[in-house]
């Protein structure tokens, strides 16, 4: 961003021991760090305004994440979106962001700036050429058994260039571990790893979302379950949110996606079903204690059936088949 080197800001690294109170913080990027935090500060009674090119947790389902964005918007969050950040400037003791947007220049004063705008592996200096590690911008290269280009050099983590998350560097721990204590070949397979924004309600990933399992397969099922219609969810006011579970036609579970409260709990069913390439059915067996939030995911999965339990044909067996009591 032009005109950074010029201005104090704030990073990851430095917001979390502020001893002043921002009288209005301009967060660069909604992804899930930016929002995430932006919303910690607003309950903290910070002015807030967040600013993003694109849209906010733009990885994320839109259906999903937009229930997430209202709860921030609640909370007294300003969102700038389709604002792309063209420079920085020092005014008086505080900040100017100047953004482009579709009507224009537009520009927020603030008194601080935080920017959340993705984090980068840095290799510099560790001169890894000589070892014949070779790296690029997403970090040191590695294949997957998290080998680098030198066989006997290994690199986990944020740095190894796989989605940058602490429970994914620990999964790589133990795949390496089996690489070179046991000689195993194990590999890392991410298509089960869950993502979580640890907003209030969190929002949960794993899997494919709705657009990546339309543009992978020809014939996907939707379905869903309002935490409204959950007891537990009920009793302890947590009624906003709900799942979303994504199968093949025939049922095979391709991604599930959950906003609202325990999300990140919830969602680890779904990232077990996934890994064993289970099927729908699997997930209406289960028995979830009444009454929990867990009862959502079962839910959903019966909801791949009722159209066939709605059927004519059905309805009619089902009537003759009471005939005979
Ligand atoms: C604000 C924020 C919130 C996050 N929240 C979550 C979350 O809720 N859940 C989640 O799963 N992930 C979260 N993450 C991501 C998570 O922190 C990272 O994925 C995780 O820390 C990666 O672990 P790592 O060991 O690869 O790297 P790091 O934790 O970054 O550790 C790398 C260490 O190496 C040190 N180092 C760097 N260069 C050298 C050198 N040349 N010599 C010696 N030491 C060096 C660094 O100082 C650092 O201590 C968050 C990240 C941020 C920034």
């Amino acid at each position: 961003v032009p005109g950074l080197s010029e201005v104090d800001f704030h990073t990851n690294e430095t917001i979390f021991s502020i001893t002043r109170k921002p009288g209005h913080l301009a967060i660069l990027g909604a992804g899930p760090i930016g929002m995430e935090l932006a919303q910690a500060f607003a309950r903290l009674g910070v002015q807030v305004t967040v600013i993003e090119a694109a849209e906010p947790l733009g990885r994320e389902d839109p259906e999903l994440a937009a229930i997430t964005v209202e709860a921030l918007l609640r909370d007294g969050v300003t969102l700038r979106t389709g604002a792309r950040v063209s420079r920085v400037e020092r005014r008086g003791r505080g900040v100017r962001v100047v953004m482009d947007g579709q009507g224009g220049e537009d520009t927020v004063d603030a008194s601080d700036i935080l920017v959340a705008a993705g984090r980068r592996p840095t290799v510099d200096g560790l001169d890894l050429e000589k070892a014949g590690v070779s790296h690029d911008g997403e970090g040191i290269r590695v294949d997957r058994r998290l080998r680098t280009t030198n066989r006997r050099v290994y690199a986990v983590g944020d740095v190894a260039g796989g989605p940058q998350f602490t429970h994914v560097a620990n999964y790589h721990a133990g795949i390496a571990i089996r690489n070179i204590l046991f000689r195993l070949r194990a590999k890392v397979d991410y298509s089960h790893v869950p993502r979580i924004t640890f907003t209030a309600p969190e929002l949960a990933q794993v899997g494919m979302t709705e657009a990546e399992a339309r543009a992978a397969h020809r014939r996907v099922r939707i379905l869903r379950w309002p935490y409204a219609e959950n007891d537990r969810a009920r009793a302890d006011r947590e009624t906003q949110g709900h799942i979303k579970v994504v199968t093949t036609h025939k049922g095979r579970i391709l991604g599930a996606g959950i906003v609202g409260a325990q999300a990140g709990e919830l969602i680890q069913v779904w990232s077990l079903a996934i890994q064993q390439g289970l099927d729908i059915k699997a997930m209406t067996a289960l028995v979830p204690p009444y009454p929990t939030l867990g009862e959502i995911s079962r839910r959903a999965a019966i909801e791949f059936y009722r159209p066939d339990l709605t059927r004519p044909l059905v309805r009619r067996i089902i009537g003759l088949l009471r005939l005979f009591g």
